[in-house]
């Protein structure tokens, strides 16, 4: 495909994505495919022939979009979003066009360069602590492929730090803590996890952490790290990060705060209640990539010292050697990640950053606040809607009256609409129905639409 080619296809690509943003509200959520339809449209050998990109682009239609679930539907409320914007996906596009690879500062300082900057800008639009910049230190900013991975990271860094051998080490996560937690320790070969009991709320109860410290303290083992959840996976629980800091400053362990998607709402200051304490916490990590209109995958991870994450990973290969690194004077980001290689994905967050402004950013992250606090609401005047658990952030939890049968029906019924989609899941053994508000193009129109499936079927 030479120059000339690639700008006409490019052009039809473009024509084709801008297509499917103003039709993705009109079609189906998920997609209604058995599993193996799709890979049965697909030959079983490679092409021996060249094709043209015509076809190739054709089978889009054709193949490709009979199995997708469409994440950026405004009737998307699963899980939690994965929300993209104009923005982000043509600072993908500019991404995949230059193809650098931003390991070192050296293979292209623009990379590494805009990437500290724009991160350090985060710092601000989060309300976070401003030793948490590059510019200021000690702390610093990367971004990483996902919360899991930085949440990983953190549990290495912690095993590095501690002189105790692996198996006596134990981590700490509430019971409602995401699962990456739990198996970020285990892959980081830490003996032990626990998963500390919640309240009433669902967040972790500092009561139960200091003693499960304690007794793990008093049979020998050495307590490494906690991880503090702004906004669950489950019900968007905020554990009290001010009073788990107190307790690990006082046991000398590290503190991570996973707040990967309610860590977008932070660009309103008057959420920032939720993150009291921060100043005090090792480490940070959230993921624009959910709720704030960058497209997947860009998560963010903060340490508030830089120093024991280089001690942990970064390494002098021979063939990695130039004179900017060995100034001193440059940060090579593969001294703060397992991977060697790096895409520049720093151009899509510069991009999001830039076209909204924080006054876009507060203003539509507010949009999807107000929108759940207004459902939130119908839900408490229905005769027969509970919440399962307290509002959070954008995230609705709500159950049928009736029990769990009557909660799962209303799921189901809602996902059979097509135009909304939800997940069902399970709270302290009682069905419930997540509803989470976050897609771009998610409007009130899209939650009324909603509102009237679960009337119609509860
Ligand atoms: C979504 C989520 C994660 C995982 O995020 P990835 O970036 O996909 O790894 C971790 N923790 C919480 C609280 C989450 O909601």
């Amino acid at each position: 495909m030479d120059p000339a080619e690639f700008r006409r296809h490019g052009h039809a690509l473009v024509d084709w994505v801008a297509d499917y943003m103003e039709r993705v509200a009109s079609l189906p959520v998920t997609p209604d495919v058995e599993p193996g339809d799709i890979a049965a449209r697909l030959p079983l050998r490679p092409p021996e022939e060249p094709e043209p990109f015509e076809a190739i682009l054709r089978d889009l239609d054709e193949i490709v979009m009979p199995g997708i679930t469409h994440w950026q539907s405004p009737g998307w409320f699963a899980y939690f979003p994965a929300n993209v914007s104009g923005p982000g996906i043509l600072g993908e596009l500019a991404s995949a066009g230059l193809g650098v690879q931003g390991m070192l500062w050296a293979t292209s300082p623009a990379c590494t360069e805009i990437e500290l900057r724009v991160v350090d800008w985060l710092v601000d639009l989060l309300g976070l602590p401003e030793h948490f910049k590059m510019a200021v230190g000690p702390g610093g900013g990367s971004i990483q492929v996902s919360a899991s991975d930085s949440t990983h990271l953190m549990h290495v860094v912690a095993r590095h730090r501690s002189a105790a051998p692996a198996d006596r080490l134990v981590a700490y996560g509430s019971s409602q803590a995401h699962f990456s937690v739990q198996r970020g320790a285990r892959v980081a070969g830490f003996g032990h996890v626990r998963k500390v009991a919640t309240d009433e709320r669902h967040a972790l109860d500092p009561g139960a952490l200091e003693a499960a410290i304690e007794a793990d303290v008093a049979d020998g083992l050495v307590p490494a790290i906690v991880t503090s959840a702004v906004g669950t996976t489950g019900t968007g629980a905020v554990d009290p990060i001010g009073a788990i800091g107190a307790i690990a400053e006082a046991h000398g362990l590290w503190h991570h705060v996973d707040a990967a998607w309610a860590g977008s709402a932070m660009v309103l200051p008057e959420q920032r209640v939720h993150q009291a304490g921060v100043e005090r916490v090792d480490s940070y990590t959230f993921n624009p990539h959910k709720w704030l209109f960058t497209n997947f995958d860009c998560n963010v991870l903060w340490v508030a010292d830089r120093a024991p994450l280089g001690a942990a990973l970064s390494d002098t290969a021979a063939i990695m050697r130039n004179p900017a690194s060995e100034s001193g004077a440059v940060v090579d980001l593969r001294d703060w990640q397992l991977p060697l290689g790096r895409r520049f994905r720093a151009l899509k967050l510069w991009w999001v950053l830039r076209s909204y402004g924080a006054r876009g950013l507060r203003h539509h992250v507010g949009e999807h606040l107000r929108l759940a606090g207004e459902l939130a609401e119908r839900v408490s005047e229905h005769p027969r809607l509970e919440h399962a658990a307290p509002t959070s952030f954008a995230l609705v939890n709500l159950r049928h009256a009736d029990g769990d049968e009557a909660t799962d029906r209303l799921a189901a019924a809602i996902n059979a609409s097509g135009h909304s989609h939800v997940t069902a899941s399970t709270i302290d053994e009682r069905s419930y129905i997540r509803v989470s508000i976050g897609q771009t193009w998610t409007t009130a129109e899209h939650v009324d639409r909603l509102w009237t499936t679960i009337e119609e079927n509860a």
